[in-house]
Formats: structure tokens, sequence, C-alpha cells
């Protein structure tokens, strides 16, 4: 980024609005009686959660060494995606770009937003192309461009991500929902140098725990203010910030997560070899395949019949599942099937 000036980027009504602030969560009390939000006095879960997630909040500021400051927690990752859209994208007016292909939400939450949606095709080995980057960026309505690395369908890290944030007078959002899988270094190294980047981590992915629904923005102080401002109070309940804060307390719980997973996808690289339906495996940095079927109509029927759930990408990417590691027993089904379709 060169102008340097995040305020510029955000649109005025946004600028304009003032947080709002829970009482109980800014201030520090003893053992107060509450009697300001209009809550249950009785039974379990009665009470809001702390809008700030301060407990959380620290927590994930000692083992990603930054300042609580610089973390938005969301409902999701999702819910963080849409916000970032709706804090620098006027409706009608501005656009995002994204990678193509890439992770659907982006698109989606700015149409919702009714931002244009600007896509830059990747090359056959799913890669960037700077020169076409550097081209579309001409384009004075992009706001945000979402980088997703690995990226979702295809599986690849994006290289030299710097480069994005050098040369985009944008926000750059680096999404690292797969990120533990890949071995890769995170772009959180980088958020001292560039006020422009967002990095996004998730706890559905490598931690397994989607269903709570938790996911982190990493940004800027400043960038962070405008998200806290514009999230709901309430965002993150209160059994989910509870069962993350016990998760983040089990030792070696995400490695031994991320260490199962790598085993199983490297068991199932090995079986992929020789089956015939097979025309190419994608390399990955995640935990998935995207996997180019020989005859997919035929082949995404037969795995239906017999319930086994795949993510089919034709006619986006011509021929092509993406195919998760699932644990043992799952991988094992899915390999007896794939080996006895017959073409
Ligand atoms: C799964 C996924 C997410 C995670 O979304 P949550 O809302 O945190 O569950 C984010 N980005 C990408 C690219 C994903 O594939």
């Amino acid at each position: 980024m060169k102008n340097n000036s995040i305020k510029t980027l955000v649109r005025q009504n946004i600028l304009q609005l003032q947080p709002y602030i829970s009482f109980r969560d800014h201030n520090e009390f003893g053992s107060p009686v509450f009697l300001d939000a209009n809550e249950s006095p009785f039974g379990e879960c009665n009470r809001y959660p702390d809008s700030t997630q301060k407990k959380l909040k620290n927590r994930l500021a000692e083992l990603k060494k930054l300042s609580p400051s610089q973390m938005a927690i969301g409902n999701g990752s999702d819910e963080l995606i849409d916000l970032i859209i709706k804090i620098f994208c006027e409706p009608k007016k501005d656009s995002i770009l994204m990678m193509n292909p890439s992770f659907a939400m982006y698109g989606f939450y700015a149409t919702i937003n009714e931002n244009r949606v600007l896509k830059l095709d990747l090359n056959e080995d799913f890669e960037i192309i700077k020169e076409d980057f550097l081209s579309s960026i001409k384009e004075e309505s992009i706001k945000v461009f979402f980088l997703c690395s690995p990226n979702n369908p295809t599986g690849n890290s994006v290289e030299d991500i710097e480069f994005y944030l050098q040369n985009f007078n944008g926000i750059v959002v680096v999404d690292e929902a797969y990120i533990e899988f890949s071995g890769k270094k995170s772009s959180l190294e980088l958020l001292d140098k560039y006020p422009n980047l967002i990095v996004l981590q998730t706890f559905s992915k490598a931690w397994g725990i989607a269903g709570a629904r938790v996911g982190m923005a990493y940004a800027s102080e400043e960038i962070i203010t405008l998200i806290n401002t514009v999230k709901a109070p309430y965002n993150v309940n209160v059994l989910s910030q509870e069962l993350i804060l016990k998760s983040l307390s089990e030792e070696g719980r995400l490695t031994e997560n991320v260490n199962k997973i790598l085993e199983e996808r490297t068991w199932l690289q090995e079986q992929f070899k020789g089956i015939e339906c097979i025309e190419k495996v994608f390399p990955t940095d995640a935990n998935f395949f995207l996997i180019a079927m020989k005859n997919i109509e035929q082949v995404y029927a037969e795995m239906l019949d017999k319930e086994i759930l795949t993510s089919r990408r034709d006619p986006a990417i011509p021929g092509c599942i993406r195919i998760n590691v699932g644990n043992r027993q799952e991988n094992e089904r899915l390999i007896d099937l794939l080996k006895n379709i017959q073409l």
C-alpha cells in the first residue's frame, strides 16, 4: 500500500458510527447486581456474552504474540468477510477482487451488499498471473482483494503475498482457513509492515470446531476498531466462547488434529494412484483434494448413490470434484467405491 491511509478507504457512514458499548464489558466490577440488560436472573446461560470477548482475545494474544487490540472475533470467519465488505465497499459503487476459482462466500456477501465482484482467473496450475493482477487493479472501484491461501477449492498456497500488499492501494484480506495444514508461514508476521492487511483464521478446520462458529480477523488497530464498531455486539455466544477457551487450554490438541489429518491425506494420496476413474490429483496444502475425474457425471452419481458426499466443482472447474480428508473408515469407504467404478 502506498498512500498509507485506511480512513480514505472506509465508507463515510461507517466512519461516523458510534460503537455500541456494553457498559459492563468495559468496566471492572467485583460482584455486581446486573439490572442493566433486561436479562432473566434465573437459569443457565441467562446472561449475554462478553461483547469484547476479552478472555478469548487475551489467550489468543499469548498464542499468536499479538495484542488483543489487533484482533476481532466473528461468528465464523464468514461473518468477518461480510463485515469487511460492509466497512469498505459502498453499495452500487465499489467492487471486490477475488481469485477465480476461489471461496464462493466473498462473492456471495459482496453481491448481497450490491458490490461488483471482479474475478482474477488463475492459470492452469491455479496460480495468480501477476500481470493480470496489475491490470485488474487499475479499476478504481476495487476496495478489497481477497487472497485465499491455501486456496479453496484448488488446495494450493499463494506465493509472494507481499507483492500484492505492496502493489494494491486497498485492503488485502489473506484468508488462512487452511494454513495449519500447509507448513507455510502465516501472513500474521506481515501485520506490522502493512496497515492494509487483514488475516483471517478460523476454528472450523484444523481445530475441528466448525459447530461453534468462531473465526478471527487479525489486522492493524485501526481496522480492528472498525470491525468491532460494525459487528453485532453479542455476535459470539457464551457457549462458543467457553468451548473455544477450553480447547485452547488442551495442550497439543491442534498439533494432534493436524497430524492425524496429514497422515490420512498421505494415505489417500497413495490410494488414489492407479484408480481408473481418476484423471489427476492436484497438489494440496489443505485438508482436501481437488481431483479431475474421467467421467464425472457417472463418478459423482455413483458416489451420491453410495451416500458419499463430495463437492462437485464441475462445470466451473471442468471435470473436478473436491473431496475432503476424512477418518480412516470414511476414507476406506471412498477408496473402495472409487476402485469399483467401471467406466
Ligand atoms: C471453511 C472456510 C472458511 C471458514 O469459515 P468459518 O465461517 O470460520 O467456518 C473461511 N474461508 C475459507 C476459504 C474456507 O474454506
